[in-house]
């Protein structure tokens, strides 16, 4: 998994690096599947089903811009703009063992909201990162996630979820970032090999999302921007490690 995990840092890396103004996400998505390609990975996302959606993913990436929150499919017609905010997800199965990370990047020079969306987002992760360890509840830590995004005013996104992470992309259990009574009914204890997906979803405004009729690509229900980050994270004996860290 760290193998796995490794690859996809490299890749999301490289993204951040040529996501410009200007160039498609399509683009994007053909440097992610080569990157993959050459390491002797499988690029996860395509092909994948969805009971909502008629045709599989067609993208090693998905490509989530501004109100989009998640599985925004690659586009030659998506042009990145300065000032847009993009969420990038990639995953990989390498010898039978799977990785899954995501990242928005600010595209150019981007506006104060879209900044500080972004920086909470990506400081929740880093907050699940710093709390994890055996012995911890998650309902622990996705109530410093939740706290942390709601200071700011934002939505954390219900919807969807993180997950556990193995031969699967989706494994059990289900990795909220935010506590529910079904979260406590249901919690899970950290222990030490227990490998989450953890992956905060925050919306500036409502955290009510809905699905265009594409079936995939998952947006803001009041339009307002979104932002995704996501590692794959493994429990050790006294903390846990990022997997898919550059
Ligand atoms: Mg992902
Ligand atoms: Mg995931």
């Amino acid at each position: 998994m760290r193998d796995a995990g490794a690859i996809v840092a490299k890749v999301l890396s490289k993204l951040k690096e040529i996501a410009e103004p200007g160039i498609s996400t399509l683009d994007l998505d053909e440097v992610a599947f080569g990157m993959a390609k050459e390491a002797g990975a499988d690029a996860l996302f395509r092909g994948v089903r969805s009971p909502h959606a008629k045709k599989p993913f067609p993208g090693a990436i998905c490509a989530s811009v501004n109100h989009e929150v998640v599985h925004g499919i690659p586009s030659a017609d998506c042009i990145l703009k300065d000032g847009d905010i993009l969420s990038v997800d990639f995953g990989v199965r390498l010898n039978g063992y799977c990785g899954d990370s995501a990242v928005t990047i600010g595209i150019g020079k981007v506006g104060p909201e879209r900044q500080k969306l972004m920086d909470v987002t990506s400081h929740m992760l880093e907050i699940a990162v710093q709390e994890c360890r055996p012995g911890v509840l998650w309902s622990q830590v996705a109530g410093k996630m939740q706290k942390h995004a709601e200071k700011a005013g934002y939505g954390v996104v219900r919807d969807f979820v993180g997950h556990g992470i193995g031969t699967e992309m989706h494994e059990n259990p289900k990795v909220p970032n935010f506590v529910s009574r079904e979260l406590l009914g249901d919690d899970i204890m950290l222990a030490e090999g227990l490998v989450l997906a953890i992956e905060p979803m925050v919306n500036v405004g409502t955290h009510s999302v809905r699905t265009l009729p594409n079936g995939w690509t998952v947006v803001t229900a009041d339009k307002k921007s979104s932002a995704h980050f996501e590692h794959t994270v493994a429990m050790t004996k006294s903390g846990c490690d990022v997997l898919t860290s550059a």
